[in-house]
């Protein structure tokens, strides 16, 4: 159960080792809907991402045993770097397990962060095992990017940041894909303001979160590549907490397709003076394409900022 008090917990333990990200109005999104914008920038967030905050909550909750014995992972992307950073700065063993076709420059980025990597097989299911063994055999936990109680409430301390700023915040716009991000935040902000909404959004490539919900229990979707990268992935068939609680807490969700999604991150880039990669940028395209209208103030959260730097310059290159 994911209970109010377990994020304002989580709230002291992070607190400490982030940075509070600002929390801007948008004086270009808000002339464009006609209501008040506010932007969360969490993209200029330690290691690019909010993935950082359930990294640092779910390693400060594992017991002396289990702390010794370390965590284990199999994200390239932000919630390994998230998880690696967190484990350096706590002192703790982190392995990620990664297939032998991961990128070069992504192993060296997580091994920078302080991590080990565990090169194994070709694919994600191979990598998957040893992760699993690494978990029954030597007793190192394994941390799921969403599913998890620790993740989702680290996740949330975005929530209350927002709530400090904005008490009387009308709707919340956030991103989509595990559900971690969203419950969190959507616990918060509602535990603190019972009228408030807050709407998911994913791409319309591949989203499984929508579709499950839809067909009333966690299902298979098949993986499509987007620009928004960090949202890409199953919710598992055998979901423990999102799947509930996205039923429970989120209000609506609404999907943007890969133009709206680099429409997003070139208004973040000339409108906003943000770099923002696709998943970072999906909250701002649902607003500028009016995919639900707000009556009322919203913020729109801005989730990440970990995009190769050749396709961002060649994003906000075009014309939009
Ligand atoms: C992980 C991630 C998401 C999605 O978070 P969930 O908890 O899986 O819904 C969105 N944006 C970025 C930048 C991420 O790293």
């Amino acid at each position: 159960m994911l209970l109010f008090e377990d994020i304002v917990r989580a709230e002291k333990i992070v607190s400490e080792h982030i940075v509070t990200t600002p929390l801007v109005h948008s004086q270009a999104l808000s002339k464009a809907i006609g209501e008040r914008v506010y932007l969360k920038l969490e993209n200029q967030q330690v290691t690019g991402s909010f993935k950082i905050r359930g990294a640092i909550n779910a390693i400060s909750n594992l017991n002396p045993e289990q702390k010794k014995a370390g965590v284990v992972a199999l994200s390239t992307g932000n919630h390994g770097r998230g998880l690696a950073f967190a484990a350096n700065l706590m002192k703790i063993r982190c392995i990620i397990c990664m297939s032998k076709l991961v990128p070069n420059n992504k192993i060296e980025g997580i091994k920078a962060l302080g991590a080990e990597v565990r090169l194994v097989g070709k694919n994600q299911d191979e990598a998957q095992l040893e992760a699993d063994r690494l978990s029954s055999e030597e007793g190192m936990t394994y941390v799921s990017p969403f599913d998890n109680i620790d993740v989702i409430a680290g996740q949330g301390t975005l929530g209350l940041e927002i709530h400090q700023k904005i008490p009387d915040l009308n709707f919340a716009f956030v991103p989509l894909s595990g559900g971690g991000l969203i419950c969190g935040v959507a616990k918060a902000l509602k535990s603190l303001n019972r009228k408030l909404k807050v709407i998911g959004v994913s791409m319309d490539r591949g989203a499984a979160m929508y579709e499950s919900q839809k067909a009333g229990k966690p299902i298979f979707v098949k993986e499509e590549e987007s620009l928004a990268d960090a949202l890409t992935g199953g919710i598992g068939l055998d979901n423990k907490y999102t799947f509930q609680l996205t039923k429970q807490l989120v209000d609506d969700i609404v999907l943007v397709s890969e133009k709206e999604i680099a429409d997003g991150i070139h208004h973040a880039y000339w409108r906003e003076s943000q770099i923002v990669e696709g998943a970072g940028a999906v909250a701002i395209a649902s607003l500028l394409n009016k995919k639900f209208k707000p009556n009322g103030t919203s913020v729109a959260l801005v989730c990440g900022r970990n995009i190769n730097m050749e396709k961002h310059f060649s994003l906000i290159s075009g014309k939009s």
